[in-house]
């Protein structure tokens, strides 16, 4: 193969990784490109090229091999194309190769430079940042349970703040949106206060969202959280967490249920193959995290709320030194360290190599290498927890003994040809993972109501209370018929399907003691158009709950249907509002 490039020189042997029918095809022998990055970059790109190549020969015997293709961003991009930190070629090799990763670089400071980072996140359009954080024994860790915490974030990476729609206070621009917003919008704000815009689209989060759901789908994931503060921000980070439920509802409705379902359908039974969708508001999200994080599995979050947790929880586990990180779009992935250059550690061969370490384990994991990102991930806190560790592990371990940074991967690569038993070591994994879960199921179908309130869950909306699994009768229905239905499901009321004007009614136990049985009425022989009540007053689904309570105080009726699409979904009562209110407390106004 020739290169067409200035300075990029493409290996002679070795396929192109693509994409057919949306599937990544990875050959045997793939080309993958990297960046070596700024200051401490070289040494830790050398040492961490040395142990995947290591994991690869010895989960594949040979059968497999990455042939590393060398790209440059940065000052080592700055030195080759006269000046420029982000040659245009860089960014077409790291699209054609899909699959590729970065060490840190450094941002030069004014110029007019575009940071790299946003640079590359915009050029390719790397909507999604994720995050992998989980612990590895030996690592030190400032929780008692670091063990617990294994989630996948991803983060919203194109909008919200980072939209960077911003008008500084005293410029013309800001006196003009602020303009706008008083006087046309009729907005109250105090004058002179910066102005930034955030905005959360529908396609934006649903593409996210659809990621999360399909990587949790293909690597056995219990559960998706979307992770908002929807309770305040009712149109962009609401909207999210709507989108969020929509797509999943949508696209994967064969394999996803809502918590709603899990403790109302299935009564706290996670049924077999299915996600469980769930959604928490942030500040309870960094609670939660804390005190229940085996709760959570993978999380989906528009941006800023992304990038607070994503750096909390890496730190519950001890990793932000350690932490991976990848930016991928619809195929396109650039897998990357996600600390800086420190500059003052540059070519002492001495930091850990950590966070590019793990950032490859992901990458062999997206390329479906299971088997090599499996023997990294466990013979690493086999080495750790022998007290081969680099200095900054060194000075939280007690009689560890610190090593450089390429004496660490040999330490990992002699483990890796030390010959480890895989399969008995997965096995032992799932079955922990099995058990962990079996436990989670107990303790909802003891308390379910104590779990909802322990894990975080808030309701909000009124489809958050409703009662999903909708009964409904006909108008020449006897209502005696209705009144087995209402005693075999338990329930207090009845849907009745639409009559002639397309009016849904509804039956209630009520009606029935009242116009039947004080009445003096047959039930056998009377019908359910007789005494159901017409018309029925409907609220669309995303209704807070607040405006649902309001609602039922002017309106003198007891319970709505709620609906979405046009289609009734649910019924909800004041029993449901008084009760949500009596179990959550009342959660829809700011802390
Ligand atoms: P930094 O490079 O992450 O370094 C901060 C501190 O974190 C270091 O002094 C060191 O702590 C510790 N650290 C970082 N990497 C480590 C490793 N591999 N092993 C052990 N310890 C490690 O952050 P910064 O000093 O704020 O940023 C420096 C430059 O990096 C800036 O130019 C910034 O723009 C750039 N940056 C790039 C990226 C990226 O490319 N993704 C991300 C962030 C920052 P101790 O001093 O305690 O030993």
């Amino acid at each position: 193969m020739t290169s067409a490039y200035r300075h990029i020189r493409m290996p002679s042997k070795g396929e192109k990784i693509t994409v057919r029918n949306r599937k990544l095809q990875v050959p045997d022998e793939p080309i993958v490109g990297y960046v070596e990055g700024d200051g401490i970059g070289p040494d830790i790109t050398k040492a961490c090229l040395r142990i995947w190549d290591a994991a690869v020969a010895k989960a594949y015997g040979g059968r497999r091999r990455i042939h590393w293709c060398e790209t440059y961003l940065g000052e080592k991009a700055a030195r080759l194309y006269d000046g420029n930190y982000c040659p245009d070629e860089t960014l077409k090799v790291l699209q054609e190769l899909v699959v590729s990763i970065k060490g840190p670089l450094t941002t030069p400071v004014g110029g007019g430079f575009r940071s790299l980072n946003v640079a590359l996140r915009q050029d390719l359009d790397l909507y999604a940042c994720v995050r992998p954080v989980r612990h590895y024994a030996g690592v030190p860790s400032p929780i008692k349970r670091p063990d617990k915490v294994d989630v996948v974030i991803f983060r919203e990476n194109t909008e919200d703040v980072y939209a960077g729609i911003e008008y500084k206070s005293g410029t013309p621009e800001n006196a003009k949106v602020a303009r706008f917003l008083k006087e046309e919008m009729k907005a109250r704000f105090f004058d002179g206060a910066g102005i930034g815009i955030k905005p959360i689209s529908e396609f934006g989060s649903k593409r996210l969202v659809r990621k999360a759901i399909q990587y949790a789908i293909d690597n056995g994931r219990e559960s998706v959280t979307l992770v908002h503060k929807g309770n305040i921000m009712k149109f962009t980070e609401g909207a999210f967490r709507n989108w969020g439920y929509e797509v999943a509802r949508q696209e994967f409705g064969g394999v996803t249920i809502t918590e709603e379902q899990l403790y109302g359908e299935y009564r706290g039974r996670q049924p077999e193959g299915k996600i469980v969708i769930k959604d928490r508001i942030a500040d309870i999200m960094f609670q939660m995290m804390l005190l229940r994080p085996e709760e959570f599995d993978v999380i989906a979050t528009p941006n800023l709320n992304g990038d607070y947790l994503s750096d909390a929880v890496a730190a519950e586990v001890g990793g932000v030194g350690i932490a991976p990180g990848a930016n991928i779009a619809d195929f396109v992935a650039v897998f990357e360290a996600t600390h800086g250059t420190a500059p003052k550690y540059a070519n002492q061969n001495k930091v850990n190599p950590g966070s590019l370490l793990f950032s490859g384990v992901m990458m062999l994991e997206y390329m479906g290498w299971k088997e090599a990102a499996d023997l990294i991930t466990l013979v690493y806190p086999e080495v750790v927890s022998d007290g081969i560790v680099t200095y900054d592990f060194a000075r939280q371990i007690d009689g560890a003994t610190e090593v450089s940074t390429s004496a660490f991967a040999d330490a990992l690569i002699e483990r890796i040809g030390g010959g480890i038993d895989l399969e008995a070591k997965r096995k032992a994994q799932h079955e922990q993972l099995v058990k962990e879960r079996k436990q989670r199921e107990i303790r909802r179908l003891l308390q379910p109501l104590e779990e909802m309130v322990d894990t975080g869950r808030v309701p909000h909306t009124v489809a958050d209370l409703m009662t999903r699994a909708l009964i409904t009768v006909r108008d020449d229905d006897s209502v005696e018929q209705a009144m087995h239905l209402m005693t075999g499901n338990g329930i207090s009321s009845i849907v009745v399907e639409p009559d002639g004007k397309g009016e849904w009614g509804i039956l209630t136990r009520r009606d029935i003691v009242t116009r039947i049985v004080r009445g003096g009425r047959n039930p056998a022989v009377t019908r359910v158009k007789d005494i159901a009540s017409r018309p029925l007053v409907s609220v669309p689904a995303e209704m807070s709950i607040r405006e649902a309570a309001d609602k039922i105080s002017d309106s003198n009726f007891s319970r709505f249907t709620v609906l979405q699409g046009g289609q009734v979904i649910g019924i909800v009562t004041e029993t449901d509002i008084f009760e949500a209110v009596e179990k959550f407390g009342w959660a829809g106004e700011a802390a």
